[in-house]
C-alpha cells in the first residue's frame, strides 16, 4: 500500500492570458526574476495541441484565453513540511523509469482539483502545464509549478484566486515507502512505521526532529483547499463571468442593482448553486445574467 501525501503550498504569482502574459497578483511578493522568466517561458510556449488532448479528459476549455495561471511554488526540496513529509533534493531530481522523467517532474499535465476531490478526472478546474526545478539557491532548492486554470469552468474560484482570496494549494501525491530521520527505518506501509514515525511525527527526540523521507513518489495532482471566499463575493464572480462581454464599469453598476434585488440570504443560496454548478450552467441562463446586466 503506497502513502499517500498532501501538504500546502504557497501561490508566488498569478498570470493572466490576453495576448501578453502579465503578471497580476504576487501573493507573496516572493517570485525571484529567474523564476519569473522560466515561467513566462513556460506560458510562451505553452502547446494549444496538449491543451486540446488535456481539455477532453479533464472536461476543462480548450481556448487558451479562458485561462489564468498561478505559479504555486510546490515542494520545497530538504525542508520538511507541516506533516512531517520530507522531499529531498536526490528524491526529486531522481529519474524515474515508471515514468520516464525525473521525479518532480510527475506534477506535468496533472490536474488541478478542489479539495483533493480527484476521483473523477472530469471535475477537473484545469491542469499543470509545466514544472520546474529551481536550484540556483543551494538552501532554497524548490519546484515550481505553473498551473493553468479554467476560468469558465470555475469562475468563483477564478476571482478568488485573482483577488488573493485563494492563497495556497496542496500538493498530492503518492510514495511507495517512507524513511524515518531518526531511526533511518525503511517502511513500506502504515504497519512497517517505526515507532519514531508512529508517535514522535514532528516532535524532537535528543534534539532531533522526527520526519520522514518520502521515497518512490509520484506527484499526482494538485487542489485548491479552504473557503476561497464568502458566498455574496462567489456569487459576484459568477454574475461578472456570465456578462463577461460587459464593460468593467457597466458590471459594477449591475451589481448595485442585483444587490437591490437580492436579499443577502438569497444571494448564498444562489450562490451555493452556482458553487456546485459552475462550469455546466445552460447557455440560458447565462443570456439570462447577461440580460439582467
Ligand atoms: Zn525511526
Amino acid at each position: 500500500m503506497p502513502f499517500y501525501k498532501t501538504a500546502r503550498t504557497p501561490i508566488v504569482g498569478v498570470y493572466q492570458a490576453s495576448g501578453k502574459f502579465s503578471k497580476l497578483a504576487s501573493q507573496n511578493d516572493d517570485i525571484s526574476p529567474k523564476e519569473e522568466d522560466v515561467v513566462k517561458q513556460t506560458l510562451n510556449i505553452l502547446s494549444k495541441d496538449v491543451l486540446k488532448a488535456v481539455a477532453k479528459v479533464y472536461n476543462i476549455s480548450d481556448n487558451i484565453d479562458d485561462y489564468i495561471f498561478p505559479v504555486p511554488r510546490a515542494v520545497t526540496a530538504d525542508v520538511p513540511n507541516n506533516n512531517g513529509d520530507n522531499f529531498q533534493h536526490i528524491e526529486l531530481t531522481r529519474f524515474s523509469p515508471n515514468h520516464r522523467c525525473q521525479v518532480y517532474e510527475t506534477f506535468k499535465n496533472d490536474p488541478l482539483h478542489v479539495e483533493h476531490a480527484a476521483d473523477n478526472p472530469k471535475t477537473a478546474r484545469g491542469y499543470l502545464p509545466d514544472a520546474h526545478y529551481v536550484s540556483d539557491s543551494p538552501d532554497d532548492k524548490h519546484v515550481l509549478t505553473v498551473v493553468a486554470m479554467d476560468t469558465t469552468k470555475d469562475a468563483p474560484l477564478a476571482e478568488g484566486l485573482l483577488s488573493g482570496d485563494v492563497d495556497s494549494f496542496s500538493m498530492g501525491c503518492i510514495c511507495d515507502a517512507v524513511r524515518c530521520s531518526i531511526c533511518g527505518k525503511v517502511a513500506h506501509s502504515d504497519r512497517d512505521l517505526c515507532d519514531d514515525l508512529r508517535w514522535y511525527k514532528m516532535s524532537k527526540i535528543d534534539g532531533k526532529l522526527v520526519y520522514e523521507d518520502c521515497l518512490g513518489v509520484e506527484y499526482q495532482e494538485l487542489s485548491v483547499v479552504g473557503n476561497p471566499a464568502d458566498p455574496k463575493a462567489r456569487t459576484q464572480a459568477l454574475l461578472r463571468h456570465a456578462a463577461h462581454k460587459a464593460k468593467h464599469n457597466d458590471i459594477k453598476t449591475a451589481f448595485n442593482i442585483l444587490s437591490t434585488l437580492v436579499a443577502d440570504e438569497d444571494q448564498a443560496e444562489i450562490a451555493r448553486f452556482f458553487k456546485y454548478n459552475a462550469g455546466k450552467l445552460p447557455d440560458a441562463m447565462l443570456r439570462l445574467a447577461d440580460k439582467l446586466l
